[in-house]
C-alpha cells in the first residue's frame, strides 16, 4: 500500500486504512481523509494497536451498512471501540509505556493513582486543639504531577509550619515488605497509641527479643475477651492454653461473632500490624522531612 507522508507509524497505517475505507464508502476526498487523520490519531494514540485494529475491522464490518446514511464522526467510532469487550478506561488517560509510581498506584498495574495520603497529629488551626487530620495531595511521579493540586510535599511543609511540633507524614510503598504502608503507621503518635492499649509491647534486647518488634502481653485482661482471641488470630500469635481456658465462647450468637470479627479485623487493619515497627518512626520527623529537599 502507497501511503501519504503523514503516515509514518504503525497507529497511522491502522488508522489510514480505516479512513480510506470510510472515504470509499461516503465518497470523501484526500482532504477529508487527511484532517479526520490527525483527530484520530489524537484519540487513539493510546489504545493498543491489536486491539485498535479489531475494533476498527469489527466497526466496518458491522456499522458501515449501506443504508447509513452520515459519516461517521471522531466520536462515533471512539464510543464503539470504547464499548468493544476488553476496552480498559485507563487507555483514555494513561500513556501506554507510563505507569503511576508505587507510592501512589491504586491498582495492580499502575494505571489508576497519582494521590499521596498524608497524616497530621498536631495542633488543628480550625478547631485550636490537638487532633488527626488526614489529606489527599498529588505524588511526585510523572504522572502524579499531571494532575490538578498542590504537591504531597508543599501540603506537608504547611502543616508543619501550622505546628512545628507536629508529626507529620505520608504514605508508601516499602519494598521489603511489599506493600504501602499507611502514613499514620509512619508516626510515633500511632504506635504510641497501640502500645497504651497495654496488650503489646516491644522486644526487649536482654530478653534476647527483637527490640524493633511488637510483642503480646498475655496478662492483659485484653487476651481472654473473644475480642482479644480474634485478635491474636490475625496477629498470628497462638494464646498460651491457660489463657485461652478463659476466653468465655457460650453466649455469642453467631451474628454477634460476625459482627466482632468484622470489627476487629477492620481495627487491626487500621493499625496496619505487621509484626515489626517500620524504623523509619524510631527517626524524628524532621529529619525524615529532609529527604524531600
Ligand atoms: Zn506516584
Amino acid at each position: 500500500m502507497n501511503y501519504p507522508d503523514y503516515v509514518k507509524d504503525k497507529k497511522d497505517e491502522i488508522i489510514f486504512k480505516f479512513l480510506s475505507n470510510v472515504a470509499d464508502h461516503y465518497d470523501k476526498n484526500t482532504f477529508w481523509r487527511k484532517s479526520q487523520h490527525a483527530l484520530y490519531k489524537r484519540k487513539f494514540a493510546n489504545i493498543p494497536d491489536s486491539f485498535l485494529i479489531k475494533s476498527l475491522l469489527d466497526y466496518l464490518t458491522h456499522q458501515m451498512t449501506g443504508h447509513t446514511k452520515f459519516v461517521p464522526t471522531v466520536a462515533n467510532v471512539s464510543e464503539y471501540v470504547q464499548g468493544q469487550t476488553g476496552f480498559m478506561k485507563h487507555w483514555l488517560s494513561v500513556p501506554l509505556d507510563k505507569e503511576y509510581c508505587r507510592h501512589c498506584r491504586t491498582d495492580e498495574i499502575g494505571k489508576s493513582g497519582g494521590w499521596r495520603t498524608i497524616f497530621f497529629y498536631g495542633m488543628r488551626g480550625d478547631t485550636k486543639r490537638m487532633g488527626e487530620l488526614i489529606v489527599s495531595a498529588k505524588c511526585d511521579c510523572e504522572l502524579g504531577e499531571k494532575l490538578t493540586g498542590a504537591g504531597y510535599e508543599t501540603v506537608m511543609m504547611q502543616l508543619l509550619n501550622s505546628d512545628p511540633n507536629a508529626e507529620v507524614a505520608v504514605d508508601r510503598y516499602d519494598q521489603q515488605l511489599g506493600r504501602k504502608i499507611q502514613a499514620r503507621h509512619l508516626t510515633n503518635y500511632h504506635w504510641d497509641q497501640i502500645l497504651a492499649r497495654g496488650y503489646v509491647r516491644y522486644g526487649i534486647a536482654e530478653a534476647g527479643e527483637d527490640t524493633d518488634r511488637l510483642y503480646p502481653i498475655w496478662e492483659s485482661p485484653f487476651w481472654i475477651t473473644p475480642e482479644g482471641e480474634v485478635a491474636a488470630g490475625l496477629y498470628g500469635w497462638t494464646i498460651p492454653e491457660h489463657i485461652a481456658q478463659q476466653i468465655p465462647h457460650q453466649n455469642l450468637t453467631a451474628q454477634h461473632k460476625h459482627g466482632m470479627l468484622r470489627r476487629i479485623r477492620k481495627d487491626i487493619q487500621n493499625d496496619g500490624y505487621t509484626g515489626s515497627v517500620p524504623q523509619h518512626i524510631s527517626g524524628n520527623i524532621a529529619r525524615d522531612m529532609g529527604d524531600f529537599f
